[in-house]
């Protein structure tokens, strides 16, 4: 009786006739279609009845293409030469066989006609298009990746053994390093090129007994790339040390290094370690992002009042900005962006850290080296004799550095730094927990930031719903302790908007279904969450009486202060995250 098009067989028919799906769901698919008008596609895919692999065949099926499971034996791996790897990624297509003038062509979205012309312009063939899943897609392109770095890493072998045959010949007239180097360097140079290009945030070479095993750290799942021969680990490790200014011979101790590589625009700066194991030193080589540091607050997550209050608080020439949250939140990149603001040739910005994370160019960054007896506290003191404007400490983990701290925030000098605590406003009590002079700390710190990374609802398989009765409760409860103090001074539209949507009866969330962009996890990517406590003379006043917390932010939020909590919820309003999110990193 639900029955809508009797001409065609949908996907729901097809998955009914192979028995994927039973009566009861087919007829709850239909009925879902007429009531709500969604599409019979969305509608399987949301009630996730059947595999991702079924839904396509199936679907396959009811439009007239052929599946293509892209095996081995299917893929003419010859053809994949035909469009380029970043093309065929874009498109998700996959053409894989050659039959006269007609080439087969896998694609996740078969009706797509303009991919389509394109490749036909492109190859001069015809396409005859088959339907396949995004995942196999990826699986062929990764496979194709990985053989491109396998081929060069062959070539440069075959050309090692070359070069030793002809050093025999020539009896050592040439030096051994140099001819054994061309080709080491040039594997080096694509280990680290395809760990750049792949967005790999480390990369591991670790020997074993027979072979050495080459991992790269990608969104952060550790993969295996290939394996090396044992013989060639150490003439690679040598090279990574050279490149990275370490010590060649010393293989008996953990070393670091770091240096940078530029590929294509983008310059990036590498952090090496290595490990001595049983079987050699073990290398990890970590990627560090130099364009990390050029973040604008606004790209973190910063806005309205916040934002404001913490870019005057960056601009006053002496005091203290504090950055509070759990290892993880976010604070060293808030930091490096405050520091990137504020760099210009006028100011000496000097850094001490553990380690030295971003790189800001034209600012004197040194790591912290507790061995040698640099430390928070001893660094700091040996800045302050050397002129500078603005000091970032990493952290303030003692009564020591806290006291040099505000001593030199006192003599006029900007100083950043980071405070583990929950909240903005526990940061006062922390520092005098630390034995800090209330008087001076309630002169000198400009704002405490407290901020929590939540990850963001994947774009690509997000859909509206509606969130349960009690939850729309809370959400009212949270949003409405905003004050009018905050509003009445609030310059930020989106705000504005999720506010009056916290208002209406009926409120609408987001969540991610999850897909293959998500790794069907339904987030990607990941927007930070920010308390600004600005210091104000009252609050101030509460600092020399030694306020508990929780005063200061009854006080603070009177003035104007947002909430960590009530930002994650303004951002779950406007559905950039959810409430699960929110709640697992503020709570
Ligand atoms: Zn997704």
């Amino acid at each position: 009786m639900f029955k809508v098009d009797t001409n065609t067989r949908g996907i729901e028919e097809v998955l009914y006739d192979k028995k994927l799906i039973t009566s009861d769901q087919l007829s709850a698919i239909k009925f879902e279609h007429v009531n709500t008008g969604k599409s019979i596609e969305s509608i399987i895919k949301e009630r996730a009845y059947v595999s991702n692999d079924d839904f396509v065949k199936a679907l396959g099926e009811a439009y007239g293409f052929d599946y293509a499971p892209l095996s081995e034996e299917q893929v003419d791996s010859n053809l994949l030469d035909l469009i380029p790897l970043s093309s065929a990624k874009k498109y998700n297509v996959v053409p894989f066989n050659l039959n006269g003038n007609n080439l087969a062509v896998a694609m996740v979205d078969p009706l797509d006609l303009q991919t389509i012309e394109f490749i036909e312009r492109k190859t001069g063939y015809k396409v005859v298009p088959f339907i396949t899943t995004e995942k196999n897609i990826e699986r062929i392109l990764e496979e194709q990746k990985g053989k491109a770095i396998g081929e060069e890493i062959s070539a440069a072998m075959e050309e090692i053994s070359q070069t030793t045959l002809k050093l025999d010949e020539t009896s050592g007239e040439l030096t051994d390093a140099t001819i054994r180097d061309a080709p080491i360097a040039r594997i080096v140079g694509m280990i680290l090129e395809t760990a750049v290009k792949t967005g790999a945030s480390d990369v591991h070479l670790e020997p074993g007994e027979d072979v050495s095993r080459l991992r790269y750290r990608v969104d952060g799942i550790l993969e295996e790339k290939r394996k090396l021969p044992k013989e060639m680990h150490d003439s690679i490790v040598a090279r990574i040390k050279i490149l990275g200014k370490m010590k060649i011979d010393e293989k008996r101790l953990p070393l670091d290094g770091r240096f940078k590589v530029q590929v294509g625009n983008t310059s990036t700066d590498l952090r090496i370690s290595t490990l001595p194991t049983i079987y050699g030193e073990k290398v990890v080589i970590r990627l560090l992002k130099e364009e990390g540091a050029a973040f604008s607050f606004k790209d973190l997550g910063l806005r309205g009042l916040s934002l404001k209050r913490l870019e005057e608080a960056i601009l006053k020439p002496n005091g203290m900005v504090l950055v509070t949250g759990p290892t993880g939140s976010g604070k060293t990149v808030t930091l490096a962006s405050a520091l990137s603001k504020l760099n210009t040739i006028r100011v000496n910005i000097v850094t001490l850290e553990d380690p030295v994370e971003i790189r800001v160019p034209g600012v004197n960054q040194v790591q912290i080296n507790p061995q040698a007896g640099l430390t928070f506290a001893t660094g700091l003191r040996a800045f302050l004799r050397q002129d500078p404007n603005i000091i970032m400490v990493g952290e303030v983990r003692d009564g020591e550095t806290a006291e040099l701290a505000i001593h030199a925030a006192l003599t006029g000098h900007l100083v950043l730094s980071t405070l583990h605590t929950n909240s903005a406003s526990g940061a006062l009590p922390r520092l005098l927990d630390m034995g800090a002079e209330n008087f001076l700390l309630a002169s000198t710190v400009n704002v405490v930031v407290a901020q929590r990374l939540v990850r963001k609802v994947c774009s690509n398989c997000a859909e509206e719903y509606d969130p349960p009765e009690e939850v729309v409760q809370d959400i009212k409860r949270v949003v409405s302790g905003i004050s009018n103090a905050m509003l009445a001074q609030n310059k930020d539209p989106d705000i504005m908007k999720a506010v009056k949507k916290s208002q209406e009866n009926k409120i609408t969330l987001k969540k991610g279904t999850g897909c293959d962009k998500c790794a069907n996890t339904g987030y990607k990517g990941r927007l930070g969450i920010f308390e600004v406590l600005n210091i104000s003379n009252e609050i101030s006043h509460m600092t020399l009486e030694n306020a508990p917390a929780a005063k200061i932010e009854a006080i603070a939020v009177e003035q104007g202060m947002i909430t960590l909590m009530q930002d994650g919820y303004l951002r779950v309003l406007e559905g950039a995250t959810t409430l699960e999110e929110v709640l697992r990193v503020a709570k």
